[in-house]
């Protein structure tokens, strides 16, 4: 069964757990100056922004068709049957054609890295997939996120608003969004006063986004691909290198 996470930002109070959990699993950095960057980026793989007096969180949504892994060339983005979107670092060429493909902005790049990498939050894929909750989850000690299976997760969402109908803007943002996500939003207000992208389609883009390729003229994509290429068999060299102790 297809898991996924349910952040109602009716429950969330800004405290930013989930943040710290998830650079804590990434060993990445935080601190107050992180904190407050509200924008994801390749050392902040989720963020909770402000609006006023209230929150909301951005993290890759784990499209159940996503645009980023029809794009990749070398299948380094894929999605599981278990609901998160993987990243394998040792396929990726550096193309970067999964952040132009993005519809939500997600994947990031290492750009100061001398052997970079694309970075986007994975939903926990050492834990979700055999039953446990992803680390942003357990930190939140408001229930504003939550995992589950995703069924279920709509089926709770859809209970809430019928529930609490003033509480909640009666819709879930990512059932229909780009044809369904595995990250579900609630919300009290329209979804993009509080920053989500509400002008997305709702079906998938994968079909839409090779039919865009295969009008870009073959002089773009040659080059594109030959940069690639080149950025490819360099980082293969450094890597190789690393490895064998030569650098
Ligand atoms: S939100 Fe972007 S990066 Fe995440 S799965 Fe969807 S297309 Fe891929
Ligand atoms: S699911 Fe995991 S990787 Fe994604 S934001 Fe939460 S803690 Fe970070
Ligand atoms: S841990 Fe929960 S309540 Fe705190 S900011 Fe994150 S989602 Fe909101």
């Amino acid at each position: 069964m297809s898991k996924a996470i349910l952040y109602d930002s009716t429950l969330c109070v800004g405290c930013r757990q989930c943040e710290e959990a998830c650079s804590t699993r990434w060993k990445l950095p935080y601190n107050e100056k992180i904190a407050a960057e509200e924008k994801i980026s390749s050392h902040k793989l989720t963020t909770i922004r402000t609006f006023g007096e209230k929150f909301s969180r951005k993290l890759c949504m784990h499209c159940q068709d996503p645009a980023c892994a029809s794009v990749c060339p070398v299948a380094a983005l894929q999605k599981t049957a278990a609901g998160p979107v993987v990243y394998d670092e040792d396929r990726c060429m550096g193309c970067r054609y999964c952040m132009v493909a993005c519809p939500f902005q997600v994947p990031t790049y290492e750009w100061e890295a001398r052997l970079p990498k694309v970075r986007k939050c994975d939903m926990c894929s050492d834990r979700v997939p055999g039953g446990g909750v992803t680390r942003c989850s357990e930190a939140c000690a408001y229930g504003a996120t939550i995992t589950g299976n995703r069924d279920e997760l709509i089926a709770e969402a859809r209970k809430r608003i019928a529930d609490k109908p003033k509480d909640y803007y009666p819709k879930i943002y990512g059932v229909e969004e780009v044809g369904g996500t595995s990250v579900l939003i609630l919300a009290s207000v329209p979804f993009d006063q509080i920053g989500y992208n509400t002008k997305v389609i709702k079906t998938a883009l994968p079909a839409l986004t090779w039919n865009a390729l295969q009008h870009v003229p073959d002089v773009v994509v040659m080059g594109s691909v030959l940069m690639g290429g080149i950025h490819w068999i360099s980082h293969r060299k450094e890597e190789v290198a690393r490895k064998e102790g030569r650098s």
